[in-house]
């Protein structure tokens, strides 16, 4: 399907609003029947019909029809956060006694449903280095249900080689979830790579604009279905017309903003690579990232987030270069128009950055919408206080 067919017309019924152009919010809770059978009738089928917007409400059709489009997926719930979406496809798909496998270092409240709110409900889960899918196939016990991706992670961007992944879960009858919000589902194909939950925090480049926090999750119509009818209505975690709507208005203009921001990064990731007071830059495109290749067979798009690891001599230089920071603001998510920066020795209070994982020196970008002079003016300068 023409990607400009699903942004633009897919599932906008303007026929029956008046033939706006611009679909309205329905900011309905409720819907009236007009006889006891019409209502008997929606009963069968809560998921098609609309019966209260906790379940289907008609702002949210639009989406989940585009969303799923997208993706190349059957159909979609859109959830009032990505957390919420994330939590709704492991806990769909596991249950007391069983055994979940996850990349290491995921988003971290996907760490902590793994390792602290399901181990509560006797759900164990086992976090592996995803750059050899071998590490996968040691994980796997004769309990294991799931196994969940997440390619590249958003701080150090470590792939797993989704394909391979998929091909060992399928031997052992293991449904597999990713979370892909790095590249949207138009810059890596989950789906089509036989991935069986493609999750999204919609609140970063679907969103787009910094205002919305929401979730996607994208499946086939057996799950879809599984799904609906038990954590999406059992939790609630629903998102509004209202936001569903400011979402619509963002898929308008997402392939545009998703060049840009590519544009933009490739740029400022070239620039920094040869700096002087830059160490490393963590790029999954770069030449010098250690999985550039099976970066580039499996995403069709790369951009926005980098980390690097500045030339500094101690922490005290890294706070200075980042609080001299202007145009990038310094801030956690990334996705919006505005371009952010954050390092790692902010998560630690105890100021001891002893992980490899997370030097002290490690600053993450988010390039936005911004364009590349401003932004390398910006880092010019801060990078003249450290000198
Ligand atoms: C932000 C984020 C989430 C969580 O999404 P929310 O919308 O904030 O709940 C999950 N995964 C990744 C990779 C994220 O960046």
């Amino acid at each position: 399907m023409d990607i400009s067919y699903i942004l633009n017309h897919l599932g906008e019924e303007r026929e029956n609003y008046y033939n706006a152009v611009s679909p309205p919010v329905f900011q309905t809770s409720n819907f009236r029947f007009k006889d006891v059978a019409a209502l008997r009738l929606a009963f069968t089928n809560e998921k098609k019909y609309h019966i209260y917007s906790r379940g289907n409400n008609p702002t949210v059709e639009i989406l989940r029809k585009k969303i799923a489009a997208l993706a190349g997926a059957d159909d979609a719930l859109v959830f009032a956060s990505g957390a919420a979406a994330v939590a709704a496809a492991v806990i769909a798909n596991v249950k007391a006694g069983e055994h979940v496998v996850c990349v290491q270092k995921p988003y971290s409240w996907t760490h902590k449903l793994l390792n602290e709110f399901l181990v509560r409900f006797g759900v164990q889960s086992t976090m592996v280095d995803g750059t050899s899918t071998q590490n996968f196939a040691d994980a796997i016990q004769p309990n294991t249900r799931t196994i969940f991706l997440e390619s590249p992670n958003t701080f150090t961007f470590e792939l797993q080689n989704i394909q391979e992944v998929v091909k060992l879960a399928k031997q052992h009858n293991i449904i597999t979830i990713i979370d892909n919000s790095y590249c949207t589902s138009l810059g890596q194909r989950c789906i089509e790579m036989g991935i069986d939950i493609e999750i999204h925090s919609a609140s970063k480049h679907y969103g787009g604009h910094s205002d919305v926090v929401a979730g996607y999750l994208l499946c086939n119509q057996v799950m879809a279905d599984k799904i609906f009818a038990s954590e999406y209505l059992n939790l609630g975690a629903n998102i509004s017309p209202h936001d569903a709507w400011l979402l619509i208005r963002s898929l308008r203009t997402l392939p545009i903003r998703l060049e840009k921001i590519k544009n933009t990064t490739d740029k400022i990731v070239e620039w920094l690579e040869t700096h002087p007071q830059i160490e490393k830059v963590i790029y999954p495109f770069s030449k010098s990232f250690p999985q550039y290749d099976l970066a580039k067979k499996q995403m069709l798009w790369c951009g926005g987030l980098f980390s690097v690891q500045l030339k500094a001599k101690n922490v005290e230089e890294v706070e200075t270069f980042c609080n001299a920071l202007k145009q990038f603001m310094l801030a956690v998510s990334w996705g919006g128009y505005e371009s952010l920066a954050v390092p790692a020795c902010s998560f630690n209070p105890r100021r001891q950055y002893d992980d490899a994982a997370f030097p002290f020196n490690l600053i993450r970008f988010y390039i936005g919408l911004d364009d590349v002079e401003i932004l390398t003016e910006d880092l010019k300068q801060a990078f003249t206080k450290i000198e």
